[in-house]
């Protein structure tokens, strides 16, 4: 798939590559460092991810992913360095302001309170977001994006299957209409025709305008839906560009970077 605003060359290690000629990209971070009071886990990472764009950001165990995920989401401010969204410098700003400029963050993990039933689950964040009137009509256009919790409404979401139990924690994010979402690991834990499931959940979130940040450990899945890749390896981008360009696998698999 093509999407508008793809990149046409190769990036080099640390660029903020991946925007769209004439708009600012959805999220841009510029020279970030980053980490947990003394210990730095980024070292300099620039990336940025255009509107509608779906870039996947990969790469081993502890090199910085989620790290720059909490970075993007605004929940980690970075010691050094900047984080644009959508043009405006929210560099040190609350989350709270992440998420009113259109980003939203799903933790790794399910996220769900499981004694509660699927349209409960749903109805939480929706009261908040949307007020009591509007509570009825955001679950129906959720159940319309996933069918399924739509069937499972009266459920309890301890009793879903793992894969339905993602789909319900990106549907309590994704009825904001975000402009960018921070998917982390999306594909954890779960079994191979789950994953399916899920990336198609994902593509259909992207066709219908928003872009996407997928985290991923092992890089097969977020590569089908990628139209640019970044590398971190320690805190560092060490490749970044149009998956087509580059011999990622090759690269990752011969220095036993992925499975
Ligand atoms: P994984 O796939 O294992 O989650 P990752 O690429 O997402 O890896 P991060 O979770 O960003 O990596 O971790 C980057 C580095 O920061 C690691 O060395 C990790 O041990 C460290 N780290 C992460 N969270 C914390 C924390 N809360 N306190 C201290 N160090 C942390």
């Amino acid at each position: 798939m093509t999407a508008p605003g793809r990149d046409r060359h190769v990036a080099q290690p640390g660029t903020a590559a991946a925007s769209q000629p004439g708009s600012d990209p959805v999220l841009e971070l510029v020279d970030v460092h980053a980490g947990y009071e003394r210990f730095l886990a980024l070292f300099g990472v620039s990336f940025a991810v255009g509107e509608r764009q779906s870039v996947a950001l990969v790469g081993p165990n502890g090199a910085g992913k989620t790290t720059s995920a909490r970075v993007a989401s605004g929940l980690l401010e970075p010691t050094r360095g900047r984080v644009v969204v959508a043009g405006r410098d929210l560099t040190g700003q609350p989350a709270h302001r992440f998420a009113a400029a259109g980003i939203i963050h799903a933790p790794e993990g399910r996220s769900v309170f499981s004694s509660l039933t699927v349209e409960e689950n749903l109805a939480l964040p929706f009261r908040r977001i949307f007020g009591r009137s509007g509570v009825r009509e955001a679950i129906d256009r959720a159940y319309e994006v996933f069918p399924r919790l739509g069937e499972r409404r009266r459920q309890n979401a301890g009793s879903l299957s793992g894969g339905e139990q993602r789909m319900l924690s990106l549907a309590r994010v994704l009825v904001d209409e975000p402009k960018l979402l921070i998917a982390d690991e999306p594909s954890l834990g779960l079994a191979p025709i789950v994953i399916e499931e899920v990336y198609e959940v994902l593509q259909r979130i992207r066709d219908a305008g928003t872009a996407l940040l997928i985290i991923e450990q092992h890089i097969d899945q977020a590569l089908k839906l990628a139209d640019h890749v970044v590398v971190l390896e320690h805190g560092h981008v060490s490749i970044a560009g149009r998956p087509e360009d580059l011999d990622l696998h090759r690269s990752l698999t011969l220095s036993g970077k992925t499975t």
